[in-house]
């Protein structure tokens, strides 16, 4: 018996004890093809040599040294890395251990960014109701998934949520995509005049949401006009990239299609690829020179941020991707990947969506494809899904729950930025299976 206290106790989880490519195996020697790098991490897939010796030689020099005393070369290196790889807009980063962490770094970032400032009134955050952004306790309050949040709810700050930008559900008949964008992004408005101009802090939305939803992007012209509104109104635009950023939907940032410039992104997953906890926070100069000229010190900070490991790790993937050019390979498999979910699934009868950029693709599963009526809550088609995958030797992520008050289930591929068109003909072939085999029972 397991003395772990599991996500869900009751699960009989497989003992990982291997990985190669992108396969993981287990401790009975069966192999798993990771179609969703875990929850969109492993964007190199697992054993990569290069990442691995980058570790070993990272390790024989230095593991450990506290942020409050050193800095160090290697964490230098990553940082200039991926300021020189962002477009123009980022200036400064901010180093910590994964996604939650990142995200509650920015929120609290951006409220000190106006205290320096001597803004102090601004002190709301507007978030979206379709939408995760971690499970610390501040993030959780900024998040929209109703179900994480609901038992502690007392325990959270008073957030504000508006709609997200969910065209399948939220479209009305006979609306212009661009229309339906436009009306979503203007809720900002109305909720920024609603709370006063003057007092809110930031707008936080993924850029493309992941675990939520299941790869939903924005349509055109939505982003643009909520920095529109955000510049207006003096209010930051931080973006959540920890599962759509580093390349997952083809471009290093997923906010570089949209064609505007965040002032705060969060990054994770696909930065250390797995291979060590790593997170970070993207700033513009704007925001760094709030703190250089104020008081000089941003009130945060964790005892393993910067950690020179993880540095040396998330530097290696980093290298690996832009030597190997995969990021053209997320945008050639990522188009494949799309024509063979639309293959097996345009017209089955329990399939709603088909979505997605890149290698980060969604399909939502419906009782009625007609009607968009999702299954019961209680038949927990998405996790029947993944136990059906998971009997073929396949990795999908699945997710149900309540989305902007539509009970849904979605599926979440996200490959390994290495994989190959043999490969995910495979990914594919097995996904149909699984889930034909996971809702044939009782329909
Ligand atoms: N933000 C987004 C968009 C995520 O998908 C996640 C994790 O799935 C997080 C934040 C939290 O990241 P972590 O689990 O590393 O704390």
């Amino acid at each position: 018996m397991s003395k772990i206290l599991h996500r869900s106790i009751h699960a009989e989880l497989p003992v990982a004890v291997g990985g190669r490519g992108i396969e993981l195996f287990d401790a009975d020697g069966k192999a798993y093809i990771d179609a969703s790098c875990g929850a969109a991490v492993s964007c190199l897939g697992h054993g990569h040599p290069e990442v691995l010796a980058a570790l070993h030689a990272q390790l024989d020099k230095l593991a450990y040294a506290h942020t409050g005393f050193f800095t160090t070369e290697i964490a230098e290196r990553l940082a200039d890395r991926l300021i020189a790889d962002s477009p123009d807009g980022i200036d400064y980063v901010y180093l910590v251990t994964g996604g939650s962490q990142a995200m509650e770094a920015a929120l609290k970032m951006a409220r000190q960014y106006f205290v320096e400032k001597g803004e102090i009134a601004r002190r709301h955050i507007i978030a979206r109701r379709q939408s995760y952004h971690g499970n610390t306790l501040g993030v959780l309050a900024a998040g929209g998934n109703e179900w994480r949040r609901a038992q502690f709810r007392p325990l959270l700050i008073e957030t504000h949520h508006i709609a997200p930008c969910y065209a399948y559900r939220g479209r009305s008949a006979g609306e212009s995509e661009y229309g339906y964008g436009e009306r979503v992004a203007n809720e900002l408005e109305a909720k920024i005049l609603e709370l006063g101009p003057g007092e809110v802090i930031a707008f936080v939305a993924e850029t493309v949401v992941g675990a939520t939803a299941g790869a939903v992007p924005a349509v055109a012209g939505y982003f643009k006009r909520i920095r529109e509104i955000c510049d207006r109104f003096g209010v930051l635009l931080i973006l959540d990239e920890v599962m759509c950023g580093m390349g997952r939907t083809g471009t290093l940032h997923a906010y570089e299609q949209e064609g505007i410039v965040p002032d705060l992104v969060a990054i994770a997953k696909g930065l250390g690829g797995g291979y060590q906890p790593v997170g970070a926070v993207l700033m513009g100069r704007h925001i760094y020179d709030a703190f250089a000229t104020g008081s000089g010190f941003f009130q945060h900070g964790h005892t393993y941020m910067g950690h020179p490991l993880a540095a040396a790790a998330a530097l290696a993937v980093q290298d690996v991707i832009r030597e190997q050019g995969l990021l053209e390979n997320v945008v050639k498999l990522g188009e494949l990947l799309n024509c063979r979910l639309r293959e097996r699934f345009h017209k089955h009868y329990h399939v709603g969506d088909i979505r997605g950029r890149g290698l980060f693709r969604g399909i939502e599963i419906v009782a009625d494809r007609g009607e968009k009526s999702p299954f019961a809550p209680a038949r927990k088609v998405h996790a029947a899904v993944k136990r059906e995958a998971m009997a073929r030797g396949l990795m999908v992520y699945p997710m149900g729950g309540t989305i902007d008050g539509v009970q849904g289930d979605h599926i979440l591929l996200a490959p390994p930025f290495i994989v190959s068109a043999g490969q995910i003909d495979n990914i594919v072939e097995r996904l149909g299976d699984a889930v034909d085999a996971a809702i044939a029972p009782g329909v």
